[in-house]
């Protein structure tokens, strides 16, 4: 085993040190959630996670607009590419979202994690009934629930259809990029892109600027990538401390948490390769390898968005076509989310089962239609994805039950991580296919070292 670990830090020293943060935070946090530690004490211990975080998150707004407008340009300078690329890039975000949530409609009504009502024993019965099992977590739980259910406005899904489409057309570019609007600094970016390609020679040193930002941010991730590991590990040990009477909500919640990972991991380590080897004939297993890294972000993050820098660079060290990844990882990021989508349909089919309503197959297209729409809008940030939920249970009139999402949040710690895994696994998979697909020709773009990278 020594020998293997030796041989393994070698070749790929940065894997190995994220596995290792992962397996040091859930043994860590495993040991000290019975330490009971104080507030001050948890911060103390999450610090390296959250200076990661904040570092992550800082580096997404310049990434995005600089990558983007590069790869803009870059597409438009070579022939017709740009409209192939935005053509798969759209095909390949509509189906792959839609396969997940038929999958994930398949399996909560095969599995049927509802059935028995699980959550008449965990509901606290009124305010006095906070003692028992995970209720004084509950308590919590429904004020994060009220909070976030006004700050989703309870909005019809048609007004959330709408309100995804304006913001992806800011009125004020400085205001959408403080409020990380992603996708209206990805319009802005694209028309930039394309504005600037069209000038032609005189927009050059301008584009060749861009360029160079590009690559300096490129290697700020780098740096940030190798103190990672520590990141990951305090990340994952406070999210196990602060996670809410475990073994309760586990034993009431049990099938449906095991319902969304059997979907996400048939989804993501079955389907989505098999789909990449069937269209590619390549062997997924470097797609994993190339992205492990990413992976790893993902589930100590909780967050695509602040994966976004980390999974670029994954992409084109594995020799992605860097204009394919400036262009469609950015946009993913956002707007392409398998894990979330198939989520969202196993959670609202769920909470029906749980209550004994039956949807039927109208109420079950419905789900379908609105869950593909809310991973759509969902950002990539923690439990965005538990938000725009909201608009799903509405779109099938179980907003009454609204309040079952605080007993959800029990465990939505931990399956939002699994579920951004998959997020960025479907942007990684999508990222690594598109010149086979274009264009048959130019395998050779695709996964393993590019042939200019090679020659030089
Ligand atoms: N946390 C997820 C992500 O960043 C979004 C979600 O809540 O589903 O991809």
């Amino acid at each position: 085993v020594l020998f293997m670990l030796r041989l393994a830090w070698q070749h790929e020293p940065l894997l190995v040190a994220t596995l290792a943060g992962v397996s040091a935070g859930v043994v860590l946090g495993t040991a000290l959630s019975f330490a009971n530690l104080s507030p001050l004490a948890l911060d103390v211990i999450g610090l390296p996670g959250d200076l990661l975080m904040r570092t992550l998150k800082m580096l997404v707004l310049p990434l995005i607009t600089a990558s983007v407008m590069a790869g803009v340009c870059a597409l438009r300078q070579s022939t017709a590419d740009m409209g192939k690329v935005a053509r798969y890039t759209l095909l390949y975000y509509f189906t792959t979202t839609m396969g997940a949530v038929v999958l994930g409609i398949i399996i909560v009504n095969v599995v049927r994690p509802g059935r028995g009502s699980p959550f008449d024993q965990l509901e606290p019965s009124g305010d006095g009934a906070e003692g028992a099992g995970a209720g004084g977590c509950h308590a919590a739980n429904k004020q994060t629930v009220a909070k976030h259910a006004a700050a989703a406005g309870q909005h019809s899904p048609a007004e959330a259809f709408l309100g995804v489409i304006k913001s992806a057309f800011p009125d004020n570019v400085f205001a959408a990029a403080a409020s990380m609007n992603v996708l209206g600094i990805i319009t802005v970016s694209l028309l930039m892109g394309a504005a600037l390609s069209s000038l032609g020679a005189p927009a050059a040193p301008f584009i060749e600027l861009i360029n160079i930002f590009n690559d300096a941010i490129g290697k700020i991730v780098n740096w940030v990538i190798w103190t990672s590991p520590v990141g990951i590990a305090s990340l994952i040990t406070t999210s196990i401390c602060r996670a809410c009477n475990l073994a309760a909500t586990l034993a009431a919640l049990g099938l449906f948490v095991l319902a969304v990972l059997l979907g996400l991991a048939l989804w993501g380590f079955i389907i989505l390769p098999a789909i990449y080897y069937v269209t590619t004939r390549r062997n997924p297993g470097q797609v994993y390898r190339g992205f492990s890294q990413a992976m790893a972000t993902a589930f100590g993050t909780d967050s695509s968005n602040a994966t976004l820098p980390i999974t670029m660079r994954s992409a084109v060290a594995l020799g992605c076509d860097p204009r394919i990844v400036q262009f469609f990882l950015p946009l993913g990021t956002t707007v392409n989310m398998n894990g979330t989508a198939l989520y969202e349909a196993v959670t609202v089919i769920f909470i029906a089962q749980a209550h004994g309503v039956v949807l039927g197959a109208a109420g079950t297209v419905i789900v379908a239609l609105t869950a593909t729409l809310a991973a759509v809008g969902a950002a990539g940030i923690p439990s965005a994805g538990l938000v725009t939920m909201l608009m799903v249970l509405q779109a099938v009139e179980l907003d009454q039950f609204a309040g079952d999402i605080a007993i959800i949040l029990a465990v939505d710690w931990f399956l939002d991580r699994c579920r951004t895994v998959v997020n960025v696994l479907g942007d990684s998979f999508g990222t690594a296919s598109p010149w086979v697909i274009i264009d048959h020709h130019a395998r050779k773009w695709v996964v393993g070292p590019r042939p200019d990278a090679a020659a030089a």
